[in-house]
């Protein structure tokens, strides 16, 4: 299997720009000496207006991050408005309108660009777009993601993007993408899942060349790292429930697992399969209080605090999971309503796979996922179990 092929590193060079320089103040004398007679007011009032556009345009030029905040500038012949610091090319200056705030330019019809993101909260979009950026690279660590793609996405030049994320992280974005592989790999090596396993699942291709230099970067071989990880106690308790018989496992440091099924011995064999190089050891006691506190969270009753969970998820899981936690207990939302919500209309049938990989019945909610046609949809722990939960909820 090829190796995914990065073009991070591509070197061009570019002179760096002048600033002009300009006076911002001397809007703020105008705007003072404007008390004179009603007509002369109307006449200063207009050459102000004219004077405040001309300091804007000036802004722009600048690109001066200062005047974030204080207004944005449309692009007739783009429909995108921008803050006077966005990188991009300066547009003709008869197709630029300014508005004070965002939302009044979007009244007027226009987007909201997406590399200086002129909505966001906080004054430097810089900071704000690299974050997104991260955020991006972080829900696709098992794509190939090159600079290109980036650029495309974030609508810059690659070599622009990568000047600009260097500024803020002083990492390239590539290096940023291999520190998340690797911090993903390290996570599903201690949950005890194969070598090759947790490589594909980090987003690491099977390569020889990628393992030589995972192991590098891990000090040791990915297979050693996991037998020295994996000697991790698990606890379990097998318990009645209203859904038949349920296995709540932990780690010292929170709960990875709960199922359902019919018998312990099922429950057991399927641990094993889950942690097959876990020390697992049943241990009734001291499990107790989180077995009452999931009884408890399945009748509707609010927990004191949430019950700490100890699992492995991708960075798309971890989204899907962390919002069907906020979905209260009691409602539903459909598939193709929390594919929206995590910012991914079109991911309907990854959000169904993640419900179906959810390791923590009730802790994380998944039966409170439905088809939009009012149908059950699947459930990993069998349909049946779900009805009964929604029932339970009064849905
Ligand atoms: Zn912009």
């Amino acid at each position: 299997m090829p190796g995914r092929k990065f073009c991070f590193d591509h070197k061009i060079r570019m002179a760096h720009e002048r600033t002009p320089s300009y006076a911002f103040n001397i809007m703020t004398t105008n705007a003072i000496l404007n008390l004179t007679e009603p007509t002369e007011m109307a006449q200063s009032n207009q050459s102000l207006e004219q004077n405040t556009q001309s300091l804007y345009w000036q802004a722009v030029l600048a690109r001066d991050g200062s005047q974030d905040g204080r207004f944005v500038f449309a692009v007739s012949s783009t429909g995108v408005y921008c803050r006077p610091s966005c990188p991009a090319r300066r547009p003709r200056r008869e197709n630029v309108t300014f508005f004070r705030k965002p939302d009044e330019a979007e009244n007027a019809g226009y987007r909201a660009c997406l590399r200086c993101r002129p909505k966001a909260a906080g004054g430097n979009g810089t900071t704000e777009m690299v974050k997104a950026m991260c955020r991006y690279i972080e829900q696709h660590l098992d794509e190939p993601l090159t600079l290109a793609r980036l650029g495309e996405e974030f609508r810059q030049s690659p070599f622009h993007l990568q000047r600009t994320f260097k500024s803020v992280l002083g990492i390239t974005p590539r290096a940023y993408a291999d520190s998340c592989r690797m911090n993903q790999l390290k996570d599903n090596l201690r949950a005890g899942h194969s070598v090759t396993r947790s490589m594909y699942d980090a987003g690491y291709s099977s390569s020889s060349r990628l393992y030589e230099r995972t192991a590098s970067q891990l000090g040791m071989t990915p297979d050693k790292y996991r037998r020295g990880a994996i000697a991790a106690p698990i606890r379990y308790t097998c318990a009645d429930s209203p859904l038949g018989r349920m296995l709540i496992a932990a780690t010292d440091k929170g709960i990875c697992s709960i199922q359902f099924g019919n018998s312990d011995g099922e429950l057991e064999q399927g641990l094993r399969h889950e942690f097959p190089f876990a020390n697992r050891r049943r241990d009734d006691e001291a499990m107790q209080s989180w077995k009452k506190d999931l009884l408890r969270q399945m009748r509707g009753q609010r927990l004191n605090a949430a019950l700490p969970l100890d699992i492995q998820a991708t960075a798309f899981q971890r989204r899907v999971w962390a919002h069907l936690q906020s979905i209260p207990f009691g409602a539903t939302r459909s598939y193709a309503a929390v594919a929206k919500a995590i910012g991914q209309p079109t991911a309907t049938r990854a959000v169904a796979r993640a419900c179906a990989t959810n390791p923590v019945a009730i802790a994380i909610p998944c039966h409170r996922v439905v088809c939009k046609s009012g149908d059950m949809g699947g459930y990993r722990w069998g349909v049946e179990r779900k009805r009964a939960l929604l029932e339970m909820e009064h849905v």
